[in-house]
């Protein structure tokens, strides 16, 4: 599940970003999520094929390239950031727990 950039990579997207800015950046960040928005739209909407879920892949990888370059571009800390992901499993967890003890009682 651990996606790691190699310093190259990192360099790359710095490169993009002082090549085309930031807003062309954001801009090309909205485009693939919208992408993968679609892509996974057409999974769920039409019949399934394996090209469907080769394009869901090729999207996300395009949008987990694209919110690296925006964590480039905005200074986002690493350590700072996965404690914000921490935070954010924490309120996942919570509600989850909450959902199953409700099915529960709703069960009994
Ligand atoms: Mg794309």
């Amino acid at each position: 599940m651990k996606i790691e950039f190699t310093p190259a990579q990192v360099s790359a997207m710095q490169t993009a970003l002082d090549k085309w800015g930031l807003a062309a950046q954001a801009g090309q960040t909205v485009e693939e999520c919208a992408e993968l928005i679609v892509a996974l739209q057409k999974q769920f909407n039409r019949t399934p094929t394996p090209e469907t879920i080769e394009n869901i892949v090729d999207e996300m990888a395009d949008v987990e390239m694209m919110l690296a370059q925006m964590r480039l571009a905005f200074g986002v800390d690493d350590e700072a950031f996965h404690e914000r992901i921490e935070s954010k499993f924490n309120k996942l967890n919570k509600y989850l727990s909450k959902e199953i003890s409700n099915e529960r009682e709703a069960v009994l």
